[in-house]
């Protein structure tokens, strides 16, 4: 199936390893040119000769999106490829464990700071890109902002608003034709996931316990099946598709718990 993404640049924000990385792979196997935004320069350089030895395009932009005027400065780098901009996938984040009990409020502040205010940034100076293209937006969010998880207010209070977001900017972007959607990744074996295992004191015991309650299949949801669901929300074959939030998790946030 063509998902029409030929020589599209698409940015993705964190797009070098996790769910950007398999996002991005995905995005250049499909044709089309992945913009990945990173802070670790060896991590960006890398996928883009990985790519390019199976003779596909890409670009690689290091920043770290919580300094002052970088996401101004990644949309200004990318429009010097001069293909415009179609898609915008907002993805970097950390769950840092700012909680209500053991955090504070400048803590709290930082973190919602730090995991939501790029998202917005990003999007408002695309924006004028996106119309000309009429793109659309994916953000991922995460399925802490159904469930909650404990101890992490900042990353929650973040993701949360990711879904509100979505939902708003669909509103606002109809006259323009963009899109925007949002996914809500469970659990996904990744860099950030790893870490987050590790501060259990026995982390495979606490992984096999959670994949047990993962209703279909038992097992993790592969980046690589994130990256899929991305694809379709960017490409025209999801034309009609604006302000969904997508679970793509096994069941795990909402099938019967009585099936796990
Ligand atoms: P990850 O393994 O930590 O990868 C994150 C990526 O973001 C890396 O490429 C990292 O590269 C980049 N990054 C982080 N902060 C950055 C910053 N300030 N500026 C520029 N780049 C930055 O994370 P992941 O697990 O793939 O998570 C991706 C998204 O999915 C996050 O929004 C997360 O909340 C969400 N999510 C994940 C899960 C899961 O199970 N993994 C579940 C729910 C939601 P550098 O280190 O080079 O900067």
């Amino acid at each position: 199936m063509d998902l029409y993404l030929k020589d599209k640049v698409i940015i993705i924000t964190g797009g070098t390893k996790g769910i950007g990385g398999a996002i991005s792979r995905a995005i250049a196997y499909e044709g089309g040119i992945p913009v990945f935004i990173g802070r670790n320069a060896t991590d960006g350089e890398k996928l883009v000769q990985e790519l390019k030895s199976d003779g596909l395009k890409s670009h690689f932009i290091q920043a770290d999106l919580n300094e002052k005027d970088a996401c101004k400065n990644i949309v200004e780098k990318v429009l010097l490829l001069k293909k415009g901009i179609f898609g915008l996938v907002n993805n970097a984040g950390r769950n840092d464990g700012i909680g209500l009990e053991h955090g504070n409020p400048i803590n709290f502040a930082q973190s919602v700071t730090e995991n939501l205010f790029h998202y917005y940034e990003m999007a408002h100076y695309c924006l004028p890109y996106l119309k000309k293209s009429e793109g659309n937006i994916v953000n991922i969010s995460s399925k802490v902002a159904l469930t909650g998880q404990g101890g992490t207010s900042g990353y929650a209070a973040s993701k949360g608003a990711q879904l509100a977001l979505t939902r708003e900017w669909a509103a606002e972007l109809l006259p323009y034709n963009i899109r925007v959607n949002a996914i809500l990744p469970a659990e996904v074996m990744t860099p950030l996931y790893e870490s987050w295992l590790a501060t259990f004191d026995h982390p495979q015991e606490k992984l096999n316990e959670i994949v047990q309650k993962i209703p279909l299949g038992h097992r993790m949801t592969k980046a690589e099946e994130i990256a899929d669901m991305a694809l379709f929300l960017l490409s025209k074959r999801s034309a009609h598709t604006t302000g969904q939030l997508l679970s793509p998790d096994g069941g795990y946030v909402h099938l019967d718990r009585s099936l796990t």
